[in-house]
Parts: structure tokens; sequence; C-alpha cells
């Protein structure tokens, strides 16, 4: 469809200070931002930054949430594609959308080109069949191979994905995604600041524990602790209450926590 093929593209206003936890992922999120702001410094030490970045890892670990971050920091244009969007039953159509997504991208630099769920694009080839996917995936290869950071136009390109493993060797190679950065679920402390995140304009009652919150949450998302506290503020609301209290908080645990084993009843 006509929308789909619009990649949206937007000025971002998320702040890597939005993103909780991930220290290490961040300082090079700050690299690359640096990169995009002083190109000349860079250039004249003829050091290269990676023209793509590979987030892998579970959902909502916040992957999303990185690339606009750092679209945000840099105050370039943040083009946002899906894999999936790619993937046509006639063939030639998924390259031409790829084709014009560079298109677009060229116009906007310096900009962010963020592509979820590459693997729909980027699973390895195969000799028979699936033409489709096999000229999808080499028109990507061309594009990526066709620009140079150091133009003056910076395009800097962010796929993420739930299956590294299924990904097309060429497309890990120098020059293309050739910087991988694991973002994996949170752990207690990293919890506990998403929980801050999340709060941070929210009237809480005082005897809420964040801390007590991270404990109950072990092997959630960040995606998930942000459902939980929007559920624990439409709990309140629902109470008529001022605050949100600690036992919005564990009822909304125990419904984000219901809806995942109902889900996952679903899919076995
Ligand atoms: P998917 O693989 O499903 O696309 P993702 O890794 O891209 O997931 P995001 O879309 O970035 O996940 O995260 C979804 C939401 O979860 C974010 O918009 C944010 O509200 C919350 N979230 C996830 N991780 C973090 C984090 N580290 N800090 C703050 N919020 C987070």
């Amino acid at each position: 469809n006509e929308k789909s093929n619009e990649n949206q593209s937007l000025k971002s206003s998320v702040k890597l200070a939005d993103v909780a936890g991930l220290e290490e992922v961040k300082e090079e999120i700050m690299e690359i931002a640096d990169f995009i702001k002083h190109a000349e410094k860079y250039k004249k030490m003829g050091a290269k930054i990676p023209k793509g970045i590979l987030l892998y890892g579970p959902p909502g670990t916040g992957k999303t949430l990185l690339a606009s971050a750092l679209a945000g920091e840099t105050n370039t244009a943040f083009i946002v594609a899906s894999g999936s969007e790619f993937m046509e039953k006639y063939v030639g159509v998924g390259a031409k959308r790829v084709r014009e997504l560079f298109e677009r991208a060229k116009e906007k630099a310096p900009c962010i080109i963020f592509i979820d769920e590459i693997d729909a694009i980027g699973a390895k080839r195969n000799e028979e069949g699936q033409s489709e996917c096999n000229q999808t995936l080499n028109q990507l290869l061309t594009e990526m191979d066709g620009f140079k950071l150091e133009d003056e136009k910076i395009i800097v390109i962010i796929g993420a994905t739930n299956r590294i493993d299924i990904l097309d060797t060429a497309l890990l190679r120098p020059g293309r995604f050739d910087k991988h950065i694991y973002i994996g679920n949170p752990n207690k402390i990293a919890r506990k600041q998403i929980l801050k995140v999340h709060t941070k304009n929210k009237p809480l009652s005082k005897e809420v524990s964040l801390e007590k919150i991270a404990v109950k949450t072990h092997g959630l998302s960040g995606a998930h602790i942000s459902s939980i506290v929007n559920e624990a503020a439409l709990l309140a609301v629902r109470n008529n209450r001022e605050h949100i209290t600690q036992l919005d908080f564990d009822n909304a645990i125990e419904r984000v926590i219901a809806g995942l084993k109902m889900k996952n009843s679903t899919v076995s």
C-alpha cells in the first residue's frame, strides 16, 4: 500500500537520557552522534565510523528508542521503515521500495534510516526460488555500497532484529552492517532505571518502591515495564486516586504477566 511506501520521516525529540540502562551501548551511540555532528574532525584524521549498525536482541528492549535518540541527539531526520514493508509478492516491488527509501534519505540527509525487522529482507539468500526476496536484499546491499560516509551527506543506517542468526552474511560484511550491538533484557538495576524514566512525570504515592517493582519484574523487557507503569496509572484513575499506589503497581504487574502467559499459551 502507498502508505507503507512513504516511510515516516520526522525529527525526533527523543534523547539518550530517555533511554534507561544500556550504559555501554549509549556510549557507542554518543560516539556515532559525535561523528555525525563533527564529521570534519574525523575526516581529517582519516577515521571511519560504521555505516551500518545492527541492534539485535529480544523484542521491546529499546532498539527503536536508541535509534530515535541518535536522531534526536544529532537533530537529524529520522526515517523509519520495517523490513516487512519490502516483502511483496510481485517481483521488483521490494527492490523499488528499497531504492526509494535511499532516495528519500539522500534528500533528507543528514539522516538516520532505521529498518526494524531487517531479517524480513535480510534472511539468508537461497539458490532456488524466493527471487523476490533475493532481489530486495541485493538492492539493499547495492544501496549500502553506493554511498560513502565521507560524502557530504551523512546517512547512518540502523537495522534491528531479534534473529541475527538468520541474516545473510553479505549484510554483515565491512561497509554494510559491520557494527553489531546486542541489546538484552534489562537486569534489576536497569529495570529500576527504566521505572524511574517512565514514572518521572507521574504522581506516585509515598510508599511506592521502585526497587520492589524492579525485583518483581524479573525477566521482563523495557516495553513490558512501560506498559506496567501505564496500566498502574490507569488503575489509579479508575479507583479515583490522586496518586499511583504500590497496590496499583502490583495489580498492573499481575495483569501484564497474565497477558504474557495467555499469549504464550496460544502460541504453543
Ligand atoms: P522490537 O524488537 O519489538 O521492535 P525494540 O527493541 O525496538 O522492540 P522499543 O520499541 O525501543 O523496543 O521499546 C518499546 C518501548 O519500551 C519504548 O518506547 C519505551 O517506552 C520502552 N523501553 C524499552 N527499553 C527501554 C529503555 N532502555 N529505557 C526506557 N524505555 C524503554
